[in-house]
């Protein structure tokens, strides 16, 4: 496919035959536009070829159809559709997203899809449904929309319309090429690795991919990140003050030990970094002691154990969550002006 442009509801058609009747009719009236041209001048007239053959009789990928259609999208630019032919037969063209949805519960449809006699098409799920409620209530197979009982069978045509409309990630902007099915498009989004994370330093609106996010920490806020081994105790150091560790574990994820100084002390804190909450799933344990000597509070020990570390993509800053250690004033070692935490990351199976 060439110069596709895909903005909003665009979308992208795999299969030709996949054209809804309005789309159709727009393509007709293409072809009339050509053969009788209004007697309004066009700006880019264009040549009429009467030993033009059909479109049916070209490849898919003919370059003289490819033309022939562009002069088609050309003259009707801004119009109900425009279209461009690729070289595998697809086009670009926007629609309104609602006639991909069922009508009945407004999520996307995917085969198999149904339609009542009077063609209005619902997903295989809200079929089920009416099918239970008719029974309940004694009413038999009914349809909400025409509100009287109906059959209903299986719409192939929209079946096949929905299997070809195929729309663009929404982290395109953030590098993501893949086209998906309308009906696959959360599924896809729900997993997808470019997915953008967030800076939660504050004013700072930088949003990419995790891979970019660990540059960014790096070259623009100086975090220098403290890698370490799974299932290994690490110590680390931390200024009272400093509100964010960078921790890199050998697998390259990336947790953030967030501190948050509150009333009663400092509450410490992991996340790791990351679009989804997917596998593999971490643990922590976070302990800190005092380092005091001759101190009231020395050898007291806190301690904190997260079963499940929580992910986050940090669209909303880092939260505290369930799980935070809590290190108490008299924990701290005021005149060193650090904080000395010992951290265990586990890689759960
Ligand atoms: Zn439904
Ligand atoms: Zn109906
Ligand atoms: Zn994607
Ligand atoms: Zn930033």
């Amino acid at each position: 496919m060439k110069n596709v442009s895909l903005k909003g509801n665009s979308l992208v058609l795999t299969d030709e035959a996949a054209l809804t009747p309005n789309l159709r009719k727009t393509s007709h009236r293409a072809h009339a536009l050509q053969s009788f041209p209004s007697h309004k001048p066009l700006l880019n007239p264009p040549s009429i070829n009467p030993q033009r053959p059909s479109k049916s009789n070209y490849p898919m990928s003919h370059p003289m159809a490819e033309e022939e259609e562009g002069k088609m999208a050309k003259q009707l630019g801004g119009g109900a559709a425009s279209a461009e032919w690729g070289s595998r037969g697809e086009i670009s063209v926007k629609i309104d997203s609602r006639v991909l949805l069922c009508r009945i519960c407004s999520q996307p449809l995917k085969p198999p899809i149904f339609k009542c006699e009077a063609g209005h098409v619902l997903c295989s799920r809200c079929l089920e449904k009416l099918h239970e409620v008719g029974y309940v209530l004694k009413l038999g197979v009914f349809c909400v929309l025409c509100c009287k009982n109906t059959s209903y069978c299986r719409c192939i045509e929209i079946e096949e319309f929905i299997d070809a409309v195929k729309v663009p990630c929404s982290n395109k902007i953030y590098g993501c090429s893949e086209f998906i099915k309308y009906f696959q498009k959360e599924k896809h989004e729900s997993g997808c690795t470019h997915a953008p994370c967030y800076c939660p330093e504050n004013g700072c609106t930088f949003v990419r991919p995790t891979g970019s996010l660990l540059n960014h920490f790096v070259d623009v806020h100086g975090w220098s990140p403290t890698y370490f081994r799974y299932n290994k105790p690490l110590k680390i150091s931390m200024a009272l003050d400093c509100r964010f560790t960078l921790l890199l574990g050998e697998d390259q994820s990336m947790f953030l030990l967030t501190n948050t100084l509150t009333d009663i002390g400092h509450a410490l804190t992991v996340v790791c970094v990351r679009p989804h909450q997917s596998e593999p799933s971490y643990s922590c344990n976070i302990s800190s002691t005092c380092s005091v000597s001759g101190s009231k509070a020395e050898g007291r020990l806190v301690f904190q154990k997260d079963p499940l570390v929580s992910s986050s993509s940090l669209l909303a800053g880092v939260q505290m969550g369930k799980f935070f250690l809590l290190v108490p004033p008299e924990l701290v070692d005021e005149s060193s002006g650090e904080l000395i935490i010992h951290i265990r990351i586990d890689r759960l199976a």
